[in-house]
Formats: C-alpha cells, sequence, structure tokens
C-alpha cells in the first residue's frame, strides 16, 4: 500500500494550488481525482479575477502560489473592473480558454515530481493510528495529511426543469455524502445550490447587435516573474447584451416550472451571483440586466452568457435566450442547469483550515460554503501550506484579515456557520484602502518569507521590496520646484490645480487631480531612473492613499493586536462573566482568537469588553 504524507483529494482549484503549495516542502503527495475530468477544470464562468477576487489572485501569486500563472498562460481577454473608481478598489479579471487552463494545470502538476496524480474516486477514508486509510475504487493508501477540496460533488443533485439526476456536475458522477466517506463531520443544515447558464453556439450569435469589449492591453499579467503587458496566448473580444421585457416576462409566465422557485430545489443560492430567475422575481420591476457573451475558448465553439444562469426547463431557456437582441438565432449547445451540493460547517475548523476535532484532516474550497474558483485556490492554499509546514514542526501561516482578502475569508469562514453561499467582495474588508492589488508583493512579502522557502520569486519579492522602501524615501525627500517641467506638463487648467508652490513629491502625488503613476513615471525620467512598472505603481498608489493610511494605521495597530489575541475558549465557557448563550456560541465555533470572537453572530459587546480586559 502506498503511503503519503499528504493526500489531497479533488483536482479543482483548491486542490490544485493545495498540491502545489505543498509540494514545494519537498512532501511526498498525492492528488487524488475522479478520473475524466481535467485538473483545474473550469465548469462555470471561465474567468479568473473580479473585485475582491483579483486581490486573491495576486496574493496566491506573491505567495508562491499557482493561480496567476495559469491565468497569464491561458488568458484571452484582460480587463480592470472598477476603472472608473478608485484604485484601492480596481481588480483584475481575466477571460481564460477553459481548454489551456487545464492543460497548462495538467503540465505544471505532472512536472512535479513529489506530486502523484491518482485518477480514482475516494469511497472511504478511516482513521488507522496516526494515518487515514483512503480507499478509492481501485485500491488503498495511507497518508498523514488529509485535504478535502470535493467542491460540489458531496450528494451533489442536478437538476433543468423537471429533470433531475444524482451528479457533482454535468455528466460526473456525485462524491456521494461526508458521512459516507468520514461518519462523522458536521454539514451545514441547509444544501447549497449554485447554476450555470446554457452555453450558445458562437456563430449563431449576430456580434453587430452587442456592445464589444475588447481585451485591455494596459491590464498587467497576475504572476510577478512574468512580462507585465505580454500576452501568451491569442486575445479576443467579449460582448455585453441585455435582456428586455420580454426576456424577464417570459422567466416570470414559467414561475412554476422553476425548480428554484416550485420548491424542487431547497439548496440556497448564491446572492451575489443570482441566477436569471433569482433577478426576474426579486426585482419585479426592472427588465433590463446586463449578459456579457464571453468565450470559453479559442478552439471551443461555446460563448458562455454572463449573467443569465438558469434551471428552467429547456424550452424556456431557449424562448428567453433568443428574445435578447443579438440572440435571436442562438442555437443552445448545452442548457444550463443548477446543482445542489452538502457543505462542511465551517465553524468546525481552525483558521488553517484544520478540522478541530479530527487533527490532520482539512477542508479548502466550495465543500466549505463558497462560490469560484479564487475563494476555492485562496483556501487551498491555506490548507496545503499548513498541513506541510505543520508536518515540518513549523508555526502555521495564518493571514491576517488586515493585510489579505485571504485572511478576510478564512476568518469569515471559520466564525459562523454559513447560511448562504460565501463571495468575496472589496466591502467585506475594513482595511480596503491598504489591501490592495498594487500593493500585494510589499503585503505578502513576510508571510512568504516565514515558509523558508528558495526560489525566484523570492529574490524578486527580496529586491522588489528594498527598491519600494528606497522609491518611498525618495519620495518623501525629493523636491519639486515650481519651476520644474513637471509642473508644467501637469499643471491643470483649472485655477487650483496648479502647483503653486514647491513640494515634495509625496506631496505632488497626493493632488486630487493628478494620476499618481503617470506623475511619478514623469518625475522619474526626468532623474533619468527607469524603474519597473509594478514599483511605480505600487508607490505612486501607496501615496496617494500614504493620509487615510496613516490615519487607521494608529487605530490598526491597537485593533490588530487585540484581534490577535489569543483565547482559550473552554476558560470562556466556564467563565461566570460570561452569558450562557453567548458561551454556548463560543463552545459550538471555539474561537482561537479575539478577533474571531468578535465576529462570531450573536456575541454581545458585554462579552467582548469583559474578554478585551481579560476579565475571566
Ligand atoms: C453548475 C455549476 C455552477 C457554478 N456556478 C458558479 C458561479 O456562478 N459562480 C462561481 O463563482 N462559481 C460557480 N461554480 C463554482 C466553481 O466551479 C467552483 O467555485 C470551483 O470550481 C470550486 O473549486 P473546488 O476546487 O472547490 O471544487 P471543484 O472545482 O468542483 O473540484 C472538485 C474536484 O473534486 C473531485 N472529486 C469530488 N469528489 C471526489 C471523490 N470522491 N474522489 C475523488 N475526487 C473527487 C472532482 O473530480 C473535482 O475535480 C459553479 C460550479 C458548478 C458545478
Amino acid at each position: 500500500m502506498k503511503q503519503f504524507d499528504i493526500a489531497i483529494v479533488g483536482g479543482g482549484h483548491a486542490g490544485i494550488e493545495a498540491a502545489y503549495i505543498a509540494s514545494q516542502f519537498d512532501f511526498n503527495i498525492a492528488l487524488i481525482t475522479m478520473p475524466g475530468i481535467p485538473l483545474g477544470s473550469a465548469p462555470c464562468n471561465p474567468s479568473v479575477g473580479g473585485v475582491g477576487k483579483g486581490q486573491v489572485v495576486r496574493e496566491l501569486d506573491a505567495l508562491g502560489g499557482l493561480m496567476g500563472i495559469l491565468a497569464d498562460k491561458a488568458g484571452i481577454q484582460f480587463r480592470t473592473l472598477n476603472d472608473s473608481k478608485g484604485f484601492a478598489v480596481q481588480s483584475s479579471r481575466v477571460q481564460i480558454d477553459k481548454e489551456l487552463y487545464a492543460e497548462w494545470a495538467e503540465k505544471v502538476i505532472a512536472s512535479i515530481p513529489n506530486i502523484t496524480v491518482i485518477r480514482e474516486k475516494l469511497v472511504t477514508a478511516n482513521k488507522e493510528g496516526e494515518d487515514f486509510l483512503l480507499n478509492t475504487t481501485e485500491r488503498s493508501y495511507r497518508t498523514k495529511k488529509l485535504i478535502m477540496t470535493v467542491g460540489t460533488f458531496l450528494n451533489g443533485k442536478l437538476h433543468t426543469g423537471s429533470e433531475q439526476s444524482v451528479g457533482g456536475r454535468l455528466e460526473c458522477e456525485s462524491s456521494g455524502g461526508l458521512t459516507d466517506i468520514f461518519g462523522q463531520i458536521k454539514t451545514t443544515p441547509a444544501r447549497f445550490k449554485t447554476g450555470t447558464p446554457p452555453r450558445l453556439d458562437i456563430d449563431s450569435i449576430d456580434y453587430s447587435k452587442l456592445e464589444e469589449q475588447p481585451s485591455d492591453s494596459a491590464v498587467r499579467n497576475f504572476h510577478c516573474l512574468h512580462e507585465p503587458f505580454n500576452r501568451a496566448a491569442k486575445q479576443v473580444s467579449c460582448y455585453l447584451a441585455r435582456t428586455n421585457e420580454v426576456t424577464m416576462q417570459t422567466i416570470r409566465d414559467n414561475k412554476e416550472k422553476s425548480p428554484m422557485f416550485n420548491g424542487q430545489i431547497k439548496g440556497v443560492g448564491a446572492r451575489y451571483c443570482p441566477s436569471i430567475e433569482d433577478k426576474a422575481f426579486r426585482y419585479p420591476e426592472k427588465h433590463t440586466h446586463h449578459v456579457f457573451i464571453e468565450p470559453e475558448g479559442l478552439n471551443l465553439r461555446t460563448m458562455y452568457p454572463s449573467g443569465i444562469s438558469s434551471s428552467l426547463p429547456k424550452e424556456v431557456q431557449e424562448q428567453f435566450v433568443r428574445s435578447i437582441s443579438g440572440l435571436e438565432n442562438a442555437k443552445i449547445l448545452v442548457h444550463g442547469y443548477a446543482v445542489e451540493y452538502d457543505v462542511v460547517d465551517t465553524t468546525d475548523l481552525k483558521i488553517t483550515l484544520e478540522h478541530q476535532t479530527v487533527p490532520n484532516l482539512y477542508f479548502a474550497g466550495q465543500v466549505n460554503g463558497t462560490s469560484g474558483y479564487e475563494e476555492a485556490a485562496g483556501q487551498g492554499f491555506i490548507a496545503g501550506v499548513n498541513a506541510a509546514l505543520e508536518l515540518r514542526g513549523l508555526d502555521s501561516l495564518i493571514l491576517s484579515r488586515h493585510e489579505s482578502y485571504i485572511g478576510v475569508m478564512i476568518e469569515d469562514l471559520t466564525s459562523n456557520t454559513r447560511d448562504e453561499p460565501y463571495r468575496l467582495f472589496t466591502a467585506r474588508s475594513e482595511n480596503r484602502l491598504f489591501i490592495r492589488e498594487d500593493n500585494t508583493l510589499i503585503r505578502m512579502a513576510p508571510y512568504r518569507a516565514q515558509l523558508c522557502l528558495k526560489h525566484a520569486i523570492d529574490d524578486y519579492q527580496r529586491d522588489f521590496l528594498a527598491q519600494y522602501q528606497q522609491l518611498m524615501e525618495f519620495c518623501d525627500s525629493q523636491m519639486i520646484p515650481e519651476t520644474s517641467p513637471v509642473l508644467s506638463r501637469f499643471n491643470g487648467s483649472e485655477a487650483n490645480q496648479v502647483l503653486n508652490r514647491r513640494m515634495s513629491v509625496t506631496e505632488v502625488l497626493k493632488q486630487a487631480w493628478l494620476n499618481p503613476i503617470d506623475t511619478l513615471q514623469e518625475i522619474l525620467s526626468l532623474h533619468g531612473l527607469n524603474l519597473s512598472y509594478d514599483l511605480i505603481r505600487a508607490v505612486a498608489i501607496s501615496k496617494k492613499y500614504d493620509g487615510y493610511i496613516k490615519r487607521s494605521e494608529g487605530q490598526y495597530e491597537k485593533v490588530k493586536k487585540l484581534d490577535g489575541m489569543k483565547l482559550d475558549w473552554e476558560k470562556l465557557v466556564d467563565s461566570r462573566n460570561i452569558s450562557f448563550e453567548c458561551k454556548q456560541r463560543i463552545g459550538r465555533i471555539r474561537p482561537q482568537t479575539f478577533g474571531q470572537l468578535k465576529l462570531i453572530e450573536g456575541i454581545r459587546p458585554a462579552t467582548l469588553a469583559v474578554v478585551a480586559a481579560k476579565a475571566f
């Protein structure tokens, strides 16, 4: 029987990320995944990044993760979302060729000698002494650590109209239930649900009626070692269409045939990723919704109409799709469907994603109630790296929510039982002015350093950090005289759009009417300094927000200290100063830090005051 150090079940976005980072610690790793499903496959919209998610992909990249590398290799249309808003909430989003993405995932994982990919279905997992004994449909394996990333496959059930079948996704068998596998893992009271739209024949669309959105050559690639603006794949356009009154009325007229509204689907769907049925019934007065028509791959015949995921019967899908301008003759090649599945109660997990009562067992990805490839990858990284660090006997990697979106997500997930799918967006963070895409390398550098790994990325980050500090100092110390060509170049036409006195570069970059990146680039070229775009961007935006960030830093330092305070939850449960209800919640969630305690729903301010004052 083969023995592994770490076995990961599921070759989706969480699984490959867990395997990739854990392999960097030289452990013997098994990636067990169902046959017939490529590694890193995209069953829904083939895109990576987006609001809050682009930041996660860059955080993963700076930590030594995989997703950014794959997205750059397979990216066929790049965009910046929220580009009319402030830098803090801007996010990169890349449409990927899903075949190319999966090919690269297969290639990269296959090139790592200490990962064994096992294409078999896991049937049971039991503790045997310190190890887990894994039984697949073919054979048995042993492992010290087990990471479960089984996505939507736990007791998965598919719906299209009244048609129902058992499966994890279209044409894929289900995994069975967690209780079948372990017998003792708690799931959330409600099952979750997600859905996908019909796929349209690329040649059946009238593009002349749609708004074209070409790829933006100014968006930086995700991987910090890739040439920032060189594209690995051919770039193509996406298109914008809109629903109308007929579209929405067709859906409303078929309410009794909708599995989501006739009681057939019991699972709870993602609030922030609604189906077209949700939109029709939640916003009865609204008829116009955006539908982004996006290619699934350079050699694929299907277009993905983002925004109209549906589990209505096939004939109703055809009817409402063809009511949209430009889609009058659209041919549906694959119909939309919904999937319902079981989800782990993540309050049973530690912030390392290890199970609280089954040591050495970790959960990551959609099985933890999240929705999206990036959220899955972020958790896969955390589970994989912490399994490896623990085997090495090193401290766990805990990303602070004040410094990363991955930290925000993990703390949110482990603090409350989820009653609906969880999705990241910038408003989930209290510190979004600081946790931006441009400064990810700076934010993640100390965490990456904690891993004590030595790769090209570590040298790059060390140099980047040193240059960042030098350039920050340059901006503070270098003065720009009024007569500088920089001033005349940037002086605006309005009376208040002039630099009418000598200023430091830092002050210049804070001027509201100046683009800080262009300005810093100009100033540096006048000094004959040729620095990388990434560095200039990170410094320019940091300086722009300097005032706000410094103001909140004082409060943040205090909060961070308090939030990081370690707790002994068993002591809290025994305390006489805490209400019975709060003790019940603490006993259930077992918070490990004050920050986690604070996020538990129903914890009273008085309890927080008692704990903060250590009066227990
Ligand atoms: C129909 C559908 C619609 C979706 N819609 C959206 C959406 O609108 N928005 C959004 O953000 N996300 C959506 N997603 C979710 C997106 O696919 C996931 O967020 C992402 O793929 C999760 O990654 P993961 O690694 O957690 O799981 P997955 O990518 O699902 O990977 C799970 C892996 O586990 C393997 N596996 C499962 N059980 C076993 C077993 N017993 N033995 C061995 N291997 C096993 C499978 O083979 C698979 O490779 C949708 C998914 C589906 C299926």
